[in-house]
């Protein structure tokens, strides 16, 4: 089958890279080069722990010093919160114990099989070499502090996830550099992560090229279809690319084409930022995630990556940098012999659903239409496995991994 790709970011790449092992020919569509938008500038963490939705028990005590807190964590700009606010009580309903466990468990589904899935990608891009898998070391200023996520952490091993308290010598041990700071961490040995995401994405869209894929640089306006079939994609401004079937890997920007194909889907933008530190002077070793500071810290090959952050502001608000400087500032905090510099700062748009599930499956108005889109904090993690599946259901096979809870018609009541 020709299958059209609308969105060359991560999932896009890697949903194409899989269609392609099973003998279709793959057209690319974007107006942007391959890992230039959201999966450009990520943490780069390759997580099967990170099954935990954003929205948590106990979260909804917090919203209104979110909307105090212009640089907090969590933030709505101000003149936004009247449109997020019915995303926002839906999100804040997903939030319940049972919700999260329901939520979790799908999640680590579609995590678990990380390496398996990107594996044979990257060993056919020649890019084995940008995966680590060098473990995550959650951290906490002490065991009392960790104690507030221990529901959480519980959960995730109860889902099959490794983790292993370590004390404060053996952190040290582990990472010298985070001496003083921290007394209590939690190891996740199985995460592994990318050393930088953007070349990552790159290497398997190149690929994918030298199979044989096209590339039409041209953003996607709407689909030809009749008796539920979609025959071609219509462009801006260029010719409508003839295809067999479609998927839309469209990132934040995937609703309104989602909605020609199907009911309406809640999708909102997380917009997160990176400081990446050019001018690293630590030894880190793993990827860190310091909880209580909200910051994850990783060593990528062009810097120390500093990442974070959740601010509601829709897709075409200019990047507030303050966002920014307040990452550079706690990663200051951990690390005051960090030089600094030299650092490059960067915006991005998480693509969100109010129950931190993406949506993956069948589009409901086409029968050769497949949406991949919505991977919100984990689209890195969940991006090759999405692939895997949107190929089993290309080929009508039943799906590795139970895809129920990511249906796209689950919004439509
Ligand atoms: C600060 C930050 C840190 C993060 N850290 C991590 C992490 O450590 N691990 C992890 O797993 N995830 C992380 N994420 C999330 C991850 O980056 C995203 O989930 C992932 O990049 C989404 O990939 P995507 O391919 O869906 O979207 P994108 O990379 O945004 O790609 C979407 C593409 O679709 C194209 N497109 C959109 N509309 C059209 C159209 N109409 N026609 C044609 N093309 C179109 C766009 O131009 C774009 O190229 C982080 C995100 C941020 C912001």
């Amino acid at each position: 089958m020709r299958i059209a790709i609308i969105g060359n970011g991560i999932v896009g790449c890697a949903t194409a890279a899989w269609l392609q092992r099973e003998g279709h020919q793959v057209i690319f569509i974007d107006p942007l080069g391959p890992g230039e938008a959201t999966s450009f500038g990520n943490a780069g963490s390759l997580s099967p722990s990170a099954c935990l939705p954003v929205g948590m028990p106990g979260m909804w005590k917090k919203v209104p010093k979110w909307l105090l807190d212009p640089l907090g964590p969590l933030s709505v700009r101000w003149w936004y919160t009247p449109v997020v606010a019915p995303w926002l009580w839906r999100f804040l309903r997903h939030s319940n114990r049972d919700e999260v466990v329901r939520i979790a468990t799908a999640m680590r589904g579609l995590l678990a099989p990380i390496f398996e899935c990107y594996e044979p990608l990257l060993q056919r891009a020649g890019a084995m070499g940008l995966m680590t898998r060098s473990g995550c070391l959650y951290v906490y200023s002490g065991e009392a502090a960790a104690r507030q996520w221990a529901w959480g952490m519980g959960l995730r091993r109860n889902l099959g996830v490794e983790l292993r308290d370590v004390g404060e010598e053996e952190l040290v041990n582990l990472e010298p550099d985070l001496k003083g700071r921290f007394r209590f961490g939690i190891l996740a040995p199985e995460n592994g992560s990318t050393l930088d995401p953007a070349a990552l994405t790159q290497g398997i869209f190149a690929q994918c090229e030298r199979d044989g894929a096209r590339v039409v640089r041209a953003r996607a306006t709407g689909f030809r279809q009749s008796g539920g079939v979609v025959s071609a994609v219509t462009l801006d401004g260029a010719e409508d690319v003839p295809c067999d079937g479609v998927v839309l890997a469209g990132g934040a920007w995937s609703a309104r084409l989602a909605r020609l194909l199907g009911p309406a889907i809640p999708l909102e933008t997380q917009r997160g930022y990176h400081v990446t530190v050019q001018s690293n002077n630590l030894g880190l070793r793993h990827t860190v995630m310091a909880v209580e500071h909200n910051l994850m810290v990783n060593p990528m090959r062009m810097g120390l990556r500093l990442a974070g952050s959740v601010e509601f502001a829709g897709l075409t608000a200019a990047p507030d940098y303050r966002r920014a400087a307040v990452l550079l500032e706690r990663g200051q905090e951990m690390f005051p012999h960090l030089d600094t510099s030299r650092t490059t700062e960067w915006m991005g748009h998480r693509p969100c659903l109010p129950d931190s599930l993406p949506v993956i499956g069948r589009a409901p108005r086409a029968e050769n239409a497949w949406f991949a889109f919505g991977h919100g904090h984990v689209g890195m993690c969940g991006a090759a496995s999405t692939g895997r599946e949107i190929a089993n259901l290309v080929a009508g096979r039943v799906p590795q991994i139970d895809l129920s809870a990511f249906a796209p018609t689950r919004f439509a009541a």
